[in-house]
């Protein structure tokens, strides 16, 4: 069995098909497995385990699966559920993003957010907006992604008296996308469900 694809993430549903969660797809095969959850097929239909490998016993479909998605056990291959769906809990969990570095840097995408460019690692550095001089705690709220030129010119200012305006207002994001892996991609089949709930509306929120 491919060790690798074990690790990767499958985004967790609830029972209003809202994400909760991500877990990992020994997991996610786990919760199928015993019945507390659902695979989600890319026909959005529902699928218990018996029914999810029964899909993939046709070779010519597994055929056109990249082989790194597929879980191979002894006697049948079947793909690694990207999506699954809880049988049960219906609430929504906002799990909150720990405020650590690497969520910083997924949070701001790289992002020096005062020139909008892109940069590697290390040449960012974690920016107080409200700068610690003047108070500024170290919160979602006051931290924001600054390349070194732009740090240096912003020195110990506010955004409006060093004239610089942020591309994204810091917020503190509500969903845990970043328990990927920095730098991994999300699956194309989780933004159905993403993109409306993570990567824009709880952006446009206010933090709480
Ligand atoms: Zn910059």
């Amino acid at each position: 069995m491919s060790v690798d694809v074990l690790h990767t993430r499958s985004l967790v549903l609830n029972k209003a098909w809202q994400p909760v969660n991500t877990v990992n797809v020994k997991e996610a095969i786990g919760k199928i497995y015993c019945g507390s959850a659902k695979a989600l097929g890319k026909d959005f239909v529902t699928y218990d385990f018996e029914e999810w490998v029964e899909t993939w016993s046709d070779l010519s479909i597994i055929a056109k699966v990249d082989r790194h998605k597929l879980i191979n056990c002894k006697t049948f291959k079947f793909m690694a559920p990207e999506i699954i769906i809880l049988n049960e809990y219906s609430g929504r969990i906002v799990q909150e993003a720990k405020l650590s570095r690497r969520n910083i840097f997924i949070r701001d995408n790289h992002t020096c957010q005062y020139c909008y460019k892109k940069f590697p690692v290390k040449q960012l550095n974690i920016d107080h907006v409200i700068p610690r001089s003047r108070d500024g705690k170290t919160t979602w709220e006051n931290v924001a992604l600054s390349c070194l030129p732009c740090n240096t010119k912003k020195a110990a200012r506010t955004p409006e008296e060093a004239g610089m305006k942020l591309l994204n207002k810091p917020v503190r994001p509500k969903w845990s996308a970043m328990q990927c892996q920095m730098g991994q991609q999300l699956p194309s089949s989780w933004k159905t469900f993403i993109d409306t709930f993570y990567w824009n509306v709880s952006l446009e929120e206010k933090s709480n």
